[in-house]
């Protein structure tokens, strides 16, 4: 209870106000009861020396007992007090309460011994004719010089303990009356103090749950309003300051959630702090499943952990290509920073970029230049070979010559080729996204094809045979690349059809699109060797190709010449049996 604050105002002005009136009411009451005994002393004295100054006259006059002891009774009527006659001898000779006859010479008394000596007699004791506790005071009677005797008055100390009752009473339920008024005022004053703490704690509670729109209301101009008021305004800031935070953090993990770059950030101890999006989908993990995890449980490579704990020793930007199988193989570059604060390093980061890609690229040029070297050099070797046969005698044979000769042109027309079909597939290449389309005829393009090619055709009597099935949507291609297209698929399966086989050329709707099939029935395809047909180069049997004129790029030109169409390809083969290239091209939808 007393850890409220207004319960502890409330305490301490109580305390403080209790100590105060007790000793007030201490102090009061003893005043107040030593001026009630004062005052009733000082009363029954005078009524005492009044009852004297009557009865002088009478002892004067030397009256019986049986006076006095009438006159005490009447006195007892006026003056509320029992009243006592005696003589100069201690004999009672009237009395308003006992019977004076059996009462004891008074003599001996303290009170009368006093009044004997012309002073004021005072005493309290118990009196055995009353049965009770009495206070008495005695007066002289005397004329002159005379001492008659002694009246002497007395009431019930009782009498004088109920006006201290009454004062006592009084004064404890005034301060019974002002304690409590004392704990009303305080705590309602305290209330005002109180209350607004009070909101402000409650305000504060909800802000650290994050409920941070709350203001605190309060009006008062005191220093509690001025308290109110910062309160608002840190609440302001703070609102402010978090929306900034926010935003930034949203800032941050937008770039983080659309970066094709992984990011992985660890703690001193090595432990997963965050990754983002790149990463879960680089190795198929989760985000939630990763946090506080060590390096090595998640990602599952000592070559990573080991970077990026040295990362965390060294405190120095670090760059590294590390082979990481996420399950596939793959390269990637990671560059590491260190994450300080001001206690030094607290954790790393690392970005990791996948440049898988970008390495094959690179392995792909250097085979490609390495492979174009290699077949220009055939040619031109042999090229070489003959010109200086011939130059070493051969001219003189007109036979040999020519026939050299005739193998100098073949070979000038295959490195022709060669280059023709470089030229075309890096114009393709280059031309990526930019080609010229217009609505085509396909079926006058394949009829086109099949004219050219015909008398190859017919040279090794192969049946050439056209199906379209009508109707076709309208194609909007590059007439002049599909067309080339056509001329390698159909140029290949003439290529690689024994004499007499039979060509195929089917066109046909499909969903989409249309698909143009050119089947053989020659000599097929081994099934491992399709996944590389389209590869730059590849020939299945480099003699025969050579000897067919082929240059190995033919399908690679159809492969380019399908991608930036979005169309596909699709091969079925079987050795001894023969082939079919399907390739399905997006229409227009019309
Ligand atoms: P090439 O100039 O050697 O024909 P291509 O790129 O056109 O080069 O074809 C690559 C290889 O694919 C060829 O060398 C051949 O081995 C194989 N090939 C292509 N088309 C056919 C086909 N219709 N039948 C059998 N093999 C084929």
């Amino acid at each position: 209870m007393f850890k409220s604050i207004k319960w502890r105002l409330t305490a301490i002005f109580f305390s403080v106000t209790a100590v105060f009136l007790f000793l007030l009411g201490f102090y009061l009451m003893n005043a107040m009861e030593q001026y009630l005994y004062d005052r009733t002393q000082e009363k029954l004295v005078s009524y005492a020396k009044l009852l004297a100054d009557n009865l002088k006259d009478d002892f004067a006059r030397g009256v019986g007992p049986e006076y006095f002891d009438a006159y005490a009774h009447d006195a007892q009527k006026d003056i509320s007090a029992r009243v006592t006659v005696i003589d100069a001898k201690g004999q009672v000779l009237g009395d308003s309460v006992a019977d004076k006859d059996s009462m004891v010479n008074h003599y001996k008394r303290p009170e009368i011994q006093k009044a004997l000596n012309k002073e004021t007699g005072k005493a309290i004791r118990y009196s055995s004719s009353t049965g009770k506790r009495m206070i008495y005071f005695a007066v002289p009677i005397n004329k002159d010089y005379d001492i008659y005797g002694v009246v002497r008055v007395a009431v019930p100390w009782t009498e004088i303990e109920a006006g201290q009752k009454q004062i006592r009473w009084s004064i404890g339920t005034a301060i019974f009356v002002a304690l409590v008024l004392t704990v009303v005022v305080v705590s309602s004053f305290t209330s005002t103090l109180v209350v607004p703490l009070q909101e402000m704690t409650w305000v504060a509670k909800e802000m650290a749950d994050g409920k941070l729109d709350l203001n605190v209301n309060i009006k008062a101009k005191d220093e509690i309003g001025a308290l109110g008021s910062g309160f608002n305004y840190m609440a302001q800031r703070l609102r402010d300051t978090i929306s900034q935070i926010t935003e930034e953090r949203n800032k941050v993990s937008a770039i983080l959630t659309s970066m094709n770059d992984g990011v992985i950030a660890i703690d001193r101890k090595g432990n997963i702090l965050l990754i983002n999006p790149a990463i879960e989908r680089m190795f198929h993990i989760k985000y939630e499943n990763s946090l506080g995890k060590s390096v090595i449980e998640v990602v599952r490579n000592f070559d990573l952990e080991r970077l990026l704990h040295l990362a965390l020793s060294s405190s120095e930007p670090i760059t590294r290509e590390l082979q990481v199988f996420t399950p596939e193989p793959k390269t990637f570059r990671v560059s590491t920073a260190p994450l300080t604060n001001e206690t030094g390093v607290v954790g790393v980061v690392a970005v990791m970029r996948d440049i898988t890609a970008f390495r094959e690229v690179e392995r792909m040029k250097t085979d490609f230049v390495a492979n174009v070297s290699h077949e220009l050099r055939t040619p031109l070797t042999s090229i070489k070979g003959f010109v200086e046969t011939l130059l070493d005698g051969a001219l003189q044979e007109p036979e040999t010559a020519r026939h050299f000769l005739e193998i100098i042109n073949d070979e000038a027309d295959r490195l022709n080729r060669l280059i023709g079909d470089l030229l075309s597939l890096s114009r393709i290449e280059a031309k990526q996204g930019e080609i010229h389309k217009t609505f085509v005829d396909l079926e006058k393009l394949i009829s086109n094809v099949v004219s050219v090619l015909s008398p190859q055709a017919n040279e090794k009597s192969l049946t050439l045979n056209i199906d379209i099935k009508k109707p076709l949507p309208t194609l909007q291609v590059d007439s002049d690349l599909i067309g080339q297209l056509m001329i390698n698929l159909v140029d290949n399966a003439i290529k690689y059809t024994p004499k007499g086989g039979r060509i195929d050329i089917t066109a046909f709707r499909v969903k989409n699109g249309i698909k143009v099939a050119v089947k053989d029935t020659g000599i097929g395809i081994p099934w491992d060797s399709i996944p590389r047909l389209f590869e730059r180069f590849y020939r299945v049997d480099k003699a025969r190709s050579r000897e067919m004129g082929g240059t190995g790029l033919g399908l690679a030109i159809v492969k380019h010449i399908l991608e930036v169409h979005g169309g596909t390809i699709d091969v079925d083969s079987r050795v001894g049996r023969g082939s079919n290239f399907t390739i399905f091209l997006p229409s227009d939808g019309r």
